[in-house]
């Protein structure tokens, strides 16, 4: 029987086995069906995780988390390369079923995160890093003071462009239709911004740029085209949250969700079933930031530790 079962190798994993292998649990498995480290191994820049800034060549993702599954291990934790199908919970007692077979948890985090979709336009995959990116609070500084654009008409399409719109120069945002799903106080404060231009009824056909990055955007509105040189593209038409282990045969969730199916938690990482906790990028409210998933992360590895210390007498 595993004292913890953790799902997902990210920032938010890792540090949760850190702190609950070091804490004392003996008997801990994270079950992460890549490598460990997470999303942020996709990018080839990080400059926001404190203590670790490097100006010239900038730190990548794959630099910084490194040295994390050592660490992890060195106090105990294990992986297990497989990819989790399901978690279900009988008596006080997790049963979490792999592609390598199934466990009994006395507890289980889940840190698998949440992947931004994709709008699908020609050179999206391409530039994606180069150009191209889903999350302005890791990337808006690098074109500060320059012309970026954003795709999408949601919440997070205004949001991320108000934020955008204190460093750069301008902001245009690209959206399919002229009625936004965003909240109204969000359109009107985007509206009123000086520094946002929309650019309504119109789609992303293609992104082009050099090995260097991307240099443009060709954009079709009512039949024309419009070639738009901006060097930065923010794209946020949604995200989907991975909660696919926490659905059960019956078509329910095993602990409570949000309306876009992120993981309600309290301030200690507790779900709404006891033993059960999320961390990252998969909570509600998350900021999605390494250093969160990672703070996130310890919390949960805590709580985790001291409800099996607690319930099980251990
Ligand atoms: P993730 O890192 O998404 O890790 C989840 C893990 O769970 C993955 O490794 C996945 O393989 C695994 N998993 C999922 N489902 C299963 C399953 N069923 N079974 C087993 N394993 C599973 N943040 C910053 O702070 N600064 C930045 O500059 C920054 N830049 C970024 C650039 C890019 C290109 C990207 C993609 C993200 C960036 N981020 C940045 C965001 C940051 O990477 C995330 O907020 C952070 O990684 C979230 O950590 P997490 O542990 O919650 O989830
Ligand atoms: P979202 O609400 O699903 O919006 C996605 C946007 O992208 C929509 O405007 C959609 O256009 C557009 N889009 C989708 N696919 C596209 C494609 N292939 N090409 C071009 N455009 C495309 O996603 P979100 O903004 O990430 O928000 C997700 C949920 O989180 C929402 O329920 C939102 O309310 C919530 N949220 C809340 C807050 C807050 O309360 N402060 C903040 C952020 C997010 P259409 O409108 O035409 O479909």
């Amino acid at each position: 029987m595993l004292d913890l079962a953790i799902i997902g190798g990210g920032p938010a994993g890792l540090t949760a086995g850190l702190y609950a292998t070091r804490g004392g649990l003996k008997n801990v498995i994270m079950f992460e069906m890549g490598l460990p480290g997470g999303q942020i191994t996709q990018s080839s820049e990080i400059e926001n995780y404190p203590g670790v800034f490097r100006e010239d060549p900038p730190l990548t993702g794959m630099e910084l988390m490194e040295p994390w599954p050592k660490q992890c291990m060195h106090f105990g934790l294990k992986h297990e390369m497989a990819e989790v199908k399901q978690v279900k919970k009988d008596g006080d007692i997790f049963k979490v079923i792999t592609s390598s077979g199934e466990y009994d948890a006395k507890s289980v985090i889940v840190c698998t995160g949440s992947t931004p979709k994709k709008a699908g336009f020609k050179g999206e995959d391409e530039f994606f890093g180069k150009g191209i990116s889903t999350c302005a609070t890791c990337d808006g500084f690098f074109y500060k003071d320059k012309e970026v654009a954003v795709l999408g008409g949601g919440d997070t399409a205004l949001e991320e462009a108000l934020y955008l719109a204190n460093i750069c120069s301008k902001v245009y945002v690209i959206h399919r239709r002229d009625k936004f799903r965003a909240a109204p106080p969000t359109v009107e404060r985007a509206k009123k911004n000086e520094k946002i231009e929309f650019i309504l009824n119109a789609t992303v056909k293609e992104a082009y740029g050099s090995d260097k990055g991307l240099e443009g955007i060709i954009i079709e509105q009512n039949g024309k085209e419009i070639d738009l040189k901006v060097s930065g593209l923010f794209v946020f038409v949604g995200r989907i949250v991975n909660n696919q282990v926490l659905k059960q045969d019956d078509g329910s969730y095993l602990c409570d969700l949000n309306d876009w199916g992120e993981v309600l938690v309290n301030l200690k990482m507790h779900t709404s079933t006891p033993g059960l906790y999320a961390a990252g990028d998969i909570r509600v409210d998350a900021p999605k930031q390494v250093v969160c998933a990672a703070g996130d992360g310890a919390t949960a590895g805590m709580e985790a530790l001291n409800y099996v210390q607690e319930k099980f007498n251990d």
